[in-house]
């Protein structure tokens, strides 16, 4: 386990059911992971499914502080992941949550279950609007002026 905590960012997305809950449920899973604390939460994005199919995402990334190692992140992210899974309305059916580890720290990771950063991170909208809520620096604006053939639609949350 990291002695001193690291910052991580996870993309949150649903498309299926009540995505704007299962989203808003999974942040407040996410906050709840053992060794982590939630830093930041983005805006919330209505997005068009991209390299998908079926109705429009919803879409979000948090910012933590955790002392989990990077593999023992993305496994607590897909057994919430799993959970979310239970809701499915039928056998089989599409996942109803997404949850990638985008940034560890500065971490450069490349083994067969995780990459890190997420190697499609730099091609997704819907990841990066988000992820440039909580981090700027992280995002130039060019990379976002590039995603203009991405609708990406931010949610007025009451
Ligand atoms: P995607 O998130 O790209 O739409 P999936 O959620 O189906 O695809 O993930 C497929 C696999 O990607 C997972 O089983 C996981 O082991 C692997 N993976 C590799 N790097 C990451 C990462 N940074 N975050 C989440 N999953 C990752
Ligand atoms: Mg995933």
């Amino acid at each position: 386990m990291p002695r001193e905590p690291v910052t991580a960012f996870v993309s949150l997305g649903a498309n299926l059911g009540d995505a704007l809950e299962t989203v808003l449920a999974a942040v407040q899973d996410v906050a709840r992971l053992p060794d982590t604390e939630l830093t930041g939460c983005s805006r919330f994005y209505r997005t068009a499914p991209h390299e998908a199919s079926g109705p429009d995402f919803i879409n979000a990334v948090v910012c933590l502080a955790t002392r989990l190692t990077a593999p023992h992140l993305l496994q607590a992210l897909q057994q919430l992941e799993l959970e979310a899974g239970r809701e499915r309305p039928y056998v089989n059916a599409p996942r109803t949550l997404d949850l990638d580890v985008l940034l560890y720290g500065e971490s450069c990771i490349d083994s067969p279950r995780l990459t890190v950063p997420h190697p499609r991170m730099w091609a997704r909208a819907f990841v990066l609007y988000p992820l440039a809520d909580l981090a700027p620096e992280r995002v130039s604006a060019e990379i976002l002026a590039s995603m203009a053939n991405q609708p990406v639609q931010p949610l007025a949350l009451a």
